[in-house]
């Protein structure tokens, strides 16, 4: 039986499991990792053609389970009994393949999860989710759109974002109450815009959307000037939504200390 407080909904629709298979295209020589692996209906797929998969799985009951299940592939899979916003992903790894993680994630905490492996973006060449639509939405939002803020600036500073498709409530038992969307997360390998801290560029976003209806200028004005801000050609006026990235990026350079010369 499906447990809520894990978040719970598991895939049983074989055309849907098949197009997200497709979508991620395992390969033999690939290291996937699979974030809550459930029941194993994706995880069969991959396992069918991956050469290594790592799962971790919150809900103890599921392990036995999917070691049963999966016997025949002992020497390719493992389950960890983990919490995944805690988890040390790097420590997966063995050689020089970067991760490639999935996962249908649990709906409840992948927002967190999102910004917990963004920070392990060094080690991942993709990851691919399956999220409420409206998180896929706010991932891949650009300026100026009603659900740009965070979660999307963070996720684009690391990542290129693609929403790849909808997946109807109906392809999932229990049956959520929204839709939802698969989406590719790909680490750049070259940021096409460094901050210089990233924790700071973190926490600039974070102040600026604090109160999304205030104007820049009061969302700041703990830590920047009205005339630093124009002097770095940002409107003090406007609302933190409209700004780029790279807006973003040189009001957190601004603010980063000089590292002291000898
Ligand atoms: N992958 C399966 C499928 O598609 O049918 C299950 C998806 S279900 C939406 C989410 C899974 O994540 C559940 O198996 C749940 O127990 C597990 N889970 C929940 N919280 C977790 C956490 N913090 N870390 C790891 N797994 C978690």
């Amino acid at each position: 039986k499906a447990r809520k407080r894990f978040g719970q909904n598991f895939l049983q629709d074989q055309g849907i499991i098949r197009q997200i298979i497709r979508s991620i295209a395992p390969h033999p020589s690939d290291h996937m990792v699979e974030i809550g692996p459930g029941l194993g209906a994706l995880t069969e797929e991959i396992l069918a053609e991956a050469g290594a998969l790592d799962a971790i799985e919150l809900d103890r009951d599921l392990p036995p389970i999917l070691r049963t299940k999966f016997f025949r592939y002992e020497d390719s899979f493992r389950i960890f009994e983990a919490d995944a916003m805690k988890f040390d992903f790097k420590s997966l790894r063995e050689d020089d393949r970067p991760l490639r993680i999935v996962g249908n994630l649990p709906y409840n905490i992948s927002t967190q999860l999102i910004f917990h492996l963004l920070s392990h973006s060094g080690d991942v060449l993709d990851m691919h989710f399956m999220l409420q639509k409206e998180v896929v939405d706010r991932l891949a939002a650009k300026p100026g759109e009603n659900n740009y803020g965070r979660l999307g600036i963070m996720a684009q500073y690391y990542c290129e974002v693609e929403p790849l498709f909808i997946v109807p409530p109906e392809a999932f038992n229990p049956v959520p109450k929204v839709d939802s969307a698969i989406v590719r997360l790909t680490p750049y390998k070259v940021l096409p815009f460094v901050a210089k801290d990233p924790l700071l560029l973190k926490q600039v976003v974070k102040t600026a959307f604090a109160h999304r209806r205030k104007t820049l200028r009061n969302n700041l004005k703990e830590l920047i000037s009205t005339e630093t801000l124009e002097s770095l050609n940002i409107d003090p006026s406007l609302r933190p939504e409209r700004l780029s990235l790279k807006d973003f990026i040189s009001i957190a350079d601004f603010l980063t200390p000089e590292p002291l010369t000898p």
